[in-house]
């Protein structure tokens, strides 16, 4: 049998389909996730439905989101799973995640993401945050380590600051290639993200902050005087308490939340 065959199905390597095959990291997993009824549980490309089958084990209900029309019609004709699966076939990068919220309850959604859609779909979601209760993704190693990493780390950049604007970013567990059909050419790694329910550092206008992060770590070796030239005088810097001559890198979410909201106020005087 083909390496990218796996029980039955060929592997597409367009809609990024590795499959997990090893019960005892899904076991790790599906503990992680701790599936709940309390929660509106949703899954991002069940595929074959490696952890669709044990987290339904626990709860009565599933919305998954599957892009490839071959898995929607196994899950549906799926002996055990098709009570419980509510599902919708499509992008989840054009999914409508608000058609999902119920009544006092908030969101858990988890996925092994197909890793070329997994940075669009995060920020995707964090259209979303305050009805999701927490996140649960399978993701190249190296973008977990930048959800995760702090300033002054080399991983620290763009994607550390928007992601940790939103949500605690914790990493859970690795997985090597070899648990998965075919193996991935890169290691993987499990990370929750959960919203803050309150922002420590409210932003008044997201899309500044997007900006403001954009051009600092565009030349992530140049100062903040260098990057924001033009954009913030020394008199700025000053109001702001920071040090025009610090590095992207070293400046915190907090300091980037200051620095958006300046500008941001400033324009709008
Ligand atoms: N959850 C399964 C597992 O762990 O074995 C499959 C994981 S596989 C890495 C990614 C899954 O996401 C595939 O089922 C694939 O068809 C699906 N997928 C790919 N692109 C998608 C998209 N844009 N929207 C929704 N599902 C997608």
């Amino acid at each position: 049998m083909s390496n990218k065959k796996h029980l039955g199905h060929q592997a597409r390597k367009r809609f990024g389909q590795n499959f997990l095959n090893d019960d005892y990291i899904i076991n790790k997993i599906v503990t992680s996730i701790a599936p709940s009824n309390k929660h509106t549980m949703v899954e991002i490309g069940p595929g074959l439905g490696a952890l669709t089958e044990p987290v339904c084990e626990q709860i009565h209900k599933l919305h998954v989101v599957e892009l490839d029309r071959d898995l929607v019609e196994r899950l549906e004709s799926h002996p055990v799973l098709q009570n419980k699966l509510s599902i919708h076939q499509g992008d989840a990068l054009k999914f409508d995640f608000s058609q999902l919220i119920e009544a006092n309850k908030k969101m858990r959604i988890f996925g092994n993401l197909p890793y070329n859609i997994s940075t669009p779909l995060m920020f995707h979601l964090f259209n979303f945050v305050e009805h999701i209760d927490s996140m649960y993704f399978m993701l190249q190693r190296e973008v977990v380590l930048r959800l995760c990493a702090g300033p002054n780390h080399k991983n620290y950049g763009r994607l550390s600051v928007m992601a940790q604007y939103y949500c605690q970013a914790v990493p859970v567990l690795e997985v090597p290639p070899e648990s998965f059909v075919p193996p991935p050419k890169v290691e993987s790694a499990i990370v929750c993200l959960t919203p803050y329910k309150e922002h420590p550092f409210p932003c008044d206008h997201i899309e500044t902050l997007q900006q403001v992060t954009t051009r600092a770590f565009h030349m992530r070796r140049k100062t903040l005087r260098n990057n924001f030239k033009g954009m913030l005088s020394d008199e700025d810097y000053q109001q702001l308490n920071i040090d025009p001559t610090w590095r992207a890198e070293q400046i915190s979410v907090q300091h980037y939340v200051a620095i958006a909201n300046y500008i941001y106020r400033k324009k709008n005087i």
